[in-house]
């Protein structure tokens, strides 16, 4: 499809912002007026798995407050480079779902598609962060050959789009990928999980919407959202057009230690969901990813929290509280749903 000259602004604005966000941890401390000398003393380190910070995302984080909620999901720390017993890079042994590569098939009926590598953030506590993207790289060659893996399975009937961030993927490209998995007979529904519309919310164009709301599968786009500070007025204007344009939008959040871990900030961010039409689905305890540690909060804590969400909300604002479990064909529930 040839863009409308309109359509290929938007396209360019949110690459701009994609292609220009901020790597380097020192310009991250500058940017936020934080002292620099984090990274002399070690504090703040340059990671392997690198930073990466969008504009839009750091215009929502407090100047000069290290503790700020947001800033804590993206600055890498020294933190990351302890060993702890059981913190693994594939806890959840994807590998072993990995029947061809760009495809994650766990789910009898769902097959995950490894849209595309790359993501607009660099989330520390991210559970592919170790993830051999490398090996499961989808080019045209191998998307065909993960499409017809999907086609030959009869019991599937609904293909996730995941990465890294499948809207990473652009709109002429996505469209098409709509349309090949639209022609699969036993394909009912496509769901999207991406942290874009929240990162960077210009990637919400005309084209998306009309890709997403004009597909004769069911659309579902599963949002990542883990702090009400997360949610600024462009981010709600972006939600609410694709809202208006019926598409399904829910939110699944991680429980972070010394970022949400607290009754008060789950409950503000379910209040705000809702009022931009998106309902809050999962609250993910962590995985024990390595280098990731310092997030864990226990499931006693998370139980207590949860009690506290319940006592003071509408039951359809409190997510179920879930952990993935590597070989179990569903999410186990510890609380709620
Ligand atoms: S957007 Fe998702 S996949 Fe990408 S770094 Fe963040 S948590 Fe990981």
């Amino acid at each position: 499809m040839i863009p409308r000259i309109d359509d290929s602004i938007e396209e360019s604005s949110w690459k701009k912002i994609l292609s220009s966000a901020i790597k380097s941890p020192l310009e991250l401390l500058q940017r936020l007026e934080l002292p620099e000398n984090l990274l002399l003393s070690g504090e703040v380190i340059d990671a392997e798995f690198a930073q990466r910070v969008p504009e839009p995302f750091l215009n929502r984080i407090k100047k000069g407050d290290i503790n700020d909620p947001l800033l804590k999901q993206v600055l890498p720390v020294a933190k990351e480079r302890e060993q702890h017993q059981n913190y693994i890079d594939d806890p959840l042994q994807e590998s072993d779902s990995n029947p061809i590569p760009g495809v994650l098939h766990k789910y009898k009926s769902r097959a995950l598609l490894i849209t595309h590598p790359a993501c607009p953030i660099h989330c520390r506590y991210c559970f592919r962060r170790h993830f051999p993207y490398g090996e499961n790289n989808p080019g045209q060659a191998r998307r065909d050959a993960a499409l017809a893996y999907i086609r030959q399975d009869t019991q599937l009937n609904e293909v996730i789009l995941s990465g890294g961030d499948p809207l990473t993927l652009d709109d002429p490209h996505l469209q098409s990928l709509f349309d090949q998995i639209s022609g699969i007979p036993h394909i009912k529904r496509i769901r999207l999980h991406s942290r874009f519309p929240v990162v960077i919310p210009q990637r919400i164009t005309e084209t998306l919407i009309r890709t997403l709301q004009q597909s004769p599968l069911k659309t579902v786009l599963v949002l990542h959202i883990n702090h009400p500070q997360e949610i600024d007025q462009q981010v709600a204007n972006a939600l609410q057009r694709l809202q208006h344009n019926n598409i399904t939008l829910l939110n699944q959040s991680v429980l972070l230690h010394g970022i949400n871990d607290d009754a008060t900030i789950l409950k503000h961010l379910s209040e705000k969901l809702f009022d931009i039409g998106v309902l809050p689905y999962y609250l993910h305890l962590p995985d024990a990813v390595a280098g990731t540690a310092h997030f864990d909060v226990s499931k006693a804590r998370a139980i207590a929290l949860m009690r506290e969400l319940q006592a003071e909300l509408p039951g359809f604002l409190v997510p179920k509280l879930v952990k993935e479990n590597p070989g179990e064909h569903a999410k186990t529930t510890i609380f709620g749903g």
